[in-house]
């Protein structure tokens, strides 16, 4: 079966990684701090805070941020259940916002309808989370102008995303967000196995961060109430949890970074060649924007046919042909857990149609070009008129 998305581990990673064994410390050691200042300074932020998911990050970004009972928190349909669910550990009410069906990010225009109403009612959402849905940046310039219109904070959800560009400035540079949060489970761009990691440029948020991840614990006397008793003194300052990242892991994605642009390049590469082909058959794929750069973590194709069952027989078809295709995302307010929070289907129309019709096939470092060509013609043979 060949996956729609596979890690590329190479012998140094695994000599890191190895290394770390090695060493005095598997966890609180010396390689997370440098993993995070490699991430800082690729992606051109001031700080970095990693931790053992990005839906942890997530949840410490909210926390950092201010989300509290009570308050509202917006994002889009099409996205992994975690995006909403970090405001939903913290008691805030979570809402969407539709996506613009050519580029399946957040649309700015219906994120300004829903403000505009929003005000009038007095509900404006404390934070937005716009996702880089494949990897491609959201309209961010359009986003944070709204955003800071209508006075609401601004987390970018780049989980597909590092690697990527918008308007020629690495994504995580927060020139339009207050935080930008990257993943590396195995199927985005490096990995790490389980891991995320936060990045901003305000120092505050970073320094709430970082006492979130660690059970509100601090050892910095600068920020501690009164004086420390000594060198074994730490204070808790807030509740936090047990959200760091071992060295292992950082090892691991240490390692990967430097074969970023290589992996982004080759992601992008293939993407091109799907592209042409696609160019010809019945179906539709992400938009290109022109200031954009994608990390393609994903290569969605938007069928023509609007029948659920004829895409479910397509899928079929193309894994028992050995193609792994999957559909990313069931929009997140048709889960059941957000249908009894009380949305329902018709909600978001343009995210339903999305999912309706929407097929992840292969695209990862490793997929050769005859591998690619196999898929092409499978698929147009299939494919469901
Ligand atoms: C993968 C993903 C997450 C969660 O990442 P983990 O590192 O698995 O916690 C969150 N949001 C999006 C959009 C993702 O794709």
């Amino acid at each position: 079966m060949i996956p729609y998305g596979r890690q590329d581990i190479s012998q140094q990673d695994i000599d890191a990684v190895i290394e770390v064994l090695n060493s005095d410390y598997l966890t609180q050691g010396p390689v997370v701090p440098k993993f995070e200042s490699a991430v800082a300074t690729r992606v051109n932020a001031n700080f970095a805070v990693a931790s053992n998911s990005a839906t942890s990050s997530l949840h410490s970004a909210v926390w950092a941020l201010g989300l509290e009972a009570g308050d509202l928190f917006w994002t889009t349909p099409i996205t992994f259940v975690a995006t909403a669910n970090c405001a939903r550990y913290l008691g805030a009410e979570v809402d969407f916002v539709d996506i613009d069906p050519a580029t399946f990010n957040m649309c700015p225009e219906a994120l300004e309808r829903k403000l505009v109403a929003a005000e009038k009612v007095g509900r404006l959402p404390k934070v937005i989370a716009p996702v880089h849905m494949c990897g491609q940046s959201p309209d961010m310039a359009n986003i944070s102008k709204l955003a800071r219109r209508f006075d609401v904070k601004v987390l970018e959800d780049a989980s597909h995303a590092i690697g990527a560009e918008y308007k020629n400035n690495a994504v995580g540079d927060c020139s339009h967000s207050d935080i930008t949060v990257f993943s590396f489970h195995p199927v985005k761009i490096v990995t790490s196995a389980e891991g995320g990691m936060a990045v901003t440029n305000s120092e505050k948020l970073a320094s709430k961060m970082q006492l979130f991840r660690s059970h509100g614990i601090t050892r910095d006397e600068k920020i501690m109430q009164g004086e420390s008793e000594g060198p074994w003194y730490y204070q808790q300052l807030a509740l936090g949890f047990n959200y760091r990242m071992t060295e292992l892991q950082a090892a691991l994605g240490l390692s990967q970074l430097k074969r970023l642009d290589k992996f982004v390049l080759r992601r992008n590469e293939l993407a091109r060649r799907y592209d042409a082909m696609f160019s010809e058959l019945p179906v539709t794929v992400q938009k290109l924007q022109a200031d954009c750069y994608s990390s393609y973590h994903l290569y969605v194709l938007q069928l023509s046919c609007e029948s659920l069952a004829k895409r479910l027989s397509f899928f079929k078809n193309l894994r028992a042909k050995g193609i792994g295709a999957n559909v990313h995302y069931i929009p997140v307010h048709l889960q059941p857990y957000y249908q009894n929070l009380g949305f329902r289907s018709g909600d978001f129309p343009y995210s339903e149609d999305y999912y309706s019709r929407a097929i992840s096939i292969p695209l990862f470092p490793g997929l050769s070009f005859s591998e690619q060509d196999y898929i092409v013609e499978t698929i147009s043979r299939e494919l469901p008129q």
